[in-house]
């Protein structure tokens, strides 16, 4: 069986090999991966520090031992908060939009007031 020559993903030389084989050798491959990894840690350290940002505010407003607050809105905007960055979201039984931050929730009513919900207590939560 013969394979055809491709070329490698990575620096384009042409190589045969198994059809299953994308890269003409293992430095390429590792190369690949590293470029790959790198790329997809720059993306994400922007967005992951908005977010750490995000769950920092809402734990410094809470305190640490409540579970649950309710406070006006310009308090978040005070702290620079950022309402547009999430780690999901969903609709509760009075189709209100629950927005989570990691362990955290919070809820905006029309009066512009926010209510703030901690899900669950970390054991390891910085004391
Ligand atoms: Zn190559």
């Amino acid at each position: 069986m013969t394979h055809p020559e491709r070329p490698c993903k990575l620096c384009k030389k042409m190589f045969t090999g198994k059809e299953t084989k994308i890269f003409c050798s293992p430095i390429c491959k590792a190369d690949y991966h590293f470029k790959l990894k790198r790329v997809t840690n720059d993306a994400a350290r922007s967005i992951d520090k908005i977010l750490h940002r995000n769950r920092s505010t809402l734990l410094e407003i809470m305190g640490k031992n409540s579970s649950q607050k309710k406070v006006d809105r310009s308090l978040l905007d005070q702290k620079k908060f950022n309402w547009h960055y999430v780690t999901s979201y969903h609709l509760n039984s009075a189709n209100k939009m629950v927005n989570y931050v990691y362990d955290f929730s919070w809820m905006l009513f029309s009066d512009q007031e926010v209510l703030i919900k901690r899900i669950r207590r970390l054991s390891d939560e910085a004391e």
